[in-house]
């Protein structure tokens, strides 16, 4: 991350502090709101030929003050502890604001996913699971996909939990449909933020046939966000990933180009930096890949008027400041991108009462909670004349400030 300034997890306490000062809530309080439960750093030895390399993995459990903790794994090269404790907490504010009954947590192996080979990533994936082993399950805390993991790590993590603990399929969500997953958990984190950036164009009068959209990112957020930004009637006229960006002003068939696994083998109209897509003129920005993206050394330069946070942290706190002042409306992470863990919800209940929905039913829940969500926020935003982030701070902090006190905690 480039969160330059300060620490990402310290970015995190500042928004959880003002929230805390616009509820009233007592020091002692949000002092422990500001701090993890948990944190366990484990080694990972993997073999390299005919030697061993040694990763370093994270779990992070911030808070489990509203149920079991719940958060990603992210394989990527710049992961480090503050880096995750700063995700899990998002992942609490999240949980939180959606009103699902789960904490936060997150975990993470400092690796570059794009040189992993299938069978050293399941190495280390079963490894993490073994040393994490006592402090996961489906009541105490329960991993997905993140960043440079997907359906298939999570296949191998419940195959290697099972072998350890029994059968419980509900230790890990982000499964393939296969094998215990749910249909419509894959596409839930971009539906959701399509749904978002609608939801957004809507409240602030714009038509959303033909809007411009600009996503930075081309996982599995982006891509998704993508196709369903397309099917509402908006214009997808750049995306990005670590190759570079194509552009087209008329609009990118998505679904054309949605099995391609990079951008670099896409036929387009014109190329650009990979950098150069969060500048360019449109109606909505969406960064969907790697925190601290929008920094001080770009936010004068943006040209976007909303900006829907697919990925977690995007934005550093100081040009938040900055794009505000600008006149740009941001639509923050712990909303706009927390319908992939409400489909994990969806899924770990589907696998606790053994009783799956079909994909309509899964989209119609998704959607409904997103809508209200935005729409609870956005009262919220009016009622104490903030900005969203801060009003989605006030509601998830409130959230489990209240239930942080109702347990008792502190007897
Ligand atoms: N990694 C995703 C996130 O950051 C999903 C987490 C989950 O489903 O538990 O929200």
């Amino acid at each position: 991350m480039t969160h330059n300034e300060s620490s990402a997890f310290a970015e995190v306490n500042q928004k959880v502090a003002q929230a805390g000062e616009i509820l009233g809530l007592k020091a002692g309080v949000v002092k422990a709101l500001s701090s993890c439960e948990r944190e366990v750093v484990i080694s990972i030895p993997l073999r390299r030929g005919d030697d061993v390399d040694v990763l370093t993995g994270y779990r992070v459990q911030h808070s489990s003050a509203r149920g079991p903790r719940k958060g990603g794994i992210r394989f990527h090269q710049d992961v480090d502890l503050d880096d995750v404790r700063a995700l899990a907490s998002l992942m609490t504010w999240k949980t939180a604001l959606i009103d699902v009954p789960f904490g936060g947590a997150k975990g993470g192996v400092a690796v570059d996913a794009s040189k992993l080979t299938s069978i050293e990533k399941e190495e280390i994936i079963r490894r993490w699971t073994r040393s994490l082993v006592h402090v996961l399950g489906h009541h105490r805390d329960i991993p997905a996909p993140d960043m440079g993991t997907d359906a298939k790590s999570m296949a191998w993590l419940m195959d290697e939990f099972h072998r350890l603990e029994g059968f419980q399929p509900a230790c890990v969500t982000g499964k393939p449909v296969e094998l215990f997953g749910a249909a419509g958990r894959e596409e839930a984190t971009g539906r959701g933020v399509a749904m978002i950036a609608a939801a957004t164009l809507k409240e602030n009068k714009v038509k959303v046939e033909g809007a411009t959209v600009a996503i930075q990112g081309f996982g599995n957020v982006g891509r998704y966000a993508a196709l369903v930004c397309q099917e509402l009637g908006m214009k997808v006229i750049a995306i990005s990933d670590v190759s570079g960006g194509i552009v087209d002003k008329k609009g990118i068939d998505i679904k054309s180009i949605f099995s391609h696994k990079t951008l670099e083998d896409v036929q387009a109209n014109e190329r650009i930096g990979a950098a150069e897509v969060l500048t360019l003129e449109c109606d909505i920005l969406i960064p969907a890949a790697l925190g601290g993206v929008i920094n001080d050394s770009n936010a004068s330069n943006i040209n976007a008027r909303f900006i829907i946070e697919g990925a977690n942290q995007p934005i550093t706190i100081a040009a938040d400041r900055e794009l505000r002042t600008q006149g740009v409306l941001i639509v923050p992470d712990i909303l706009a991108n927390s319908g992939g863990v409400m489909g994990s919800y969806f899924e770990w209940t589907q696998n606790i009462q053994e009783f799956s929905w079909p994909l309509e039913k899964f989209r119609r829940e998704l959607d409904t909670r997103m809508e209200s969500a935005f729409i609870n926020v956005h009262a919220v935003s009016k009622k104490h004349s903030v900005d969203l982030r801060t009003a989605a701070f006030v509601v998830a902090v409130g959230r489990v400030a209240e239930a942080f006190e109702l347990r008792g905690s502190l007897v």
